[in-house]
């Protein structure tokens, strides 16, 4: 099975679609949350995912679109973005986003947004944090976003590694358990402004990290007409 790994779309239709072209034909979408906050096209992000099938997990920001308490934990522009969302959003994008669960078990994997631990908020960030959430993890591999910078972490016989798939973007996998990290489709922090995304493939049991350059002028261009905050265009272009 070739299964694609989209995370962090954060509502960047464009994005999406140059990534949805980039990946061609696959078995299987998985989307490992922050669907939507911070971008322009919430409705038009979850009908692409509807049109691909696209299974996964909610992510904070898709949690707070839905309503509930969490809004506060958001940092100015975030929670600007994500009352914006609450006002625009369909009611099909809404109950598209309640369904969806923050942990998806499909042995060999576990889907989550932030940690196997805390599937919702925390970030793996560290190695300590690796280590908990390999202790949290059901399965052999997990799957997760939520620091929109691509990695790996591999538990090796009782140690932690981390791996940048920045300078190898090919991975393994073997008996060896893992969490992968595809990076953000929408709003990538690693200082490359592409798309990013991993392909798994399941029978040749590797993983490999890609990046996709997408339209990032008509996404500002969409973010400022919306009236949403003007860093959350300007970062785009930079990746951060
Ligand atoms: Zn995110």
């Amino acid at each position: 099975m070739r299964i694609a790994l989209l995370s962090d779309i954060h509502a960047n239709l464009c994005a999406l679609d140059a990534v949805a072209a980039a990946v061609g034909s696959v078995d299987q979408v998985l989307q490992l949350g922050d669907v939507v906050g911070y971008g322009p096209e919430p409705d038009a992000t979850v009908q692409r995912l509807m049109d691909l099938r696209a299974g996964g997990v909610r992510g904070n920001h898709d949690a707070a679109a839905c309503g509930g308490q969490e809004i506060e934990w958001f940092n100015p522009a975030a929670r600007r973005a994500l009352e914006w969302t609450r006002r625009v959003i369909a009611p099909a994008t809404l109950g598209w986003l309640e369904m969806l669960p923050s942990r998806v078990v499909e042995p060999p994997f576990t889907l989550v947004h932030g940690s196997p631990r805390e599937p919702t908020w925390e970030y793996v960030t560290s190695p300590d944090v690796a280590s908990a959430s390999f202790a949290s993890l059901q399965t052999r591999h997990g799957l997760h976003g939520h620091t929109h910078v691509p990695m790996a972490w591999r538990l090796d016989a009782g140690r932690i590694e981390a791996i940048d798939p920045r300078g190898t973007p090919l991975l393994h996998l073997d008996e060896r358990p893992t969490l992968l990290n595809p990076g953000s489709v929408g709003q990538p922090r690693d200082g490359d402004p592409r798309a990013a995304w991993a392909l798994l493939d399941t029978e040749a049991g590797t993983c490999t990290w890609h990046r996709t350059s997408y339209d990032v002028a008509a996404v500002q261009a969409a973010i400022r007409q919306a009236g949403l905050p003007a860093w959350l265009a300007d970062r785009l272009a930079v990746g951060a």
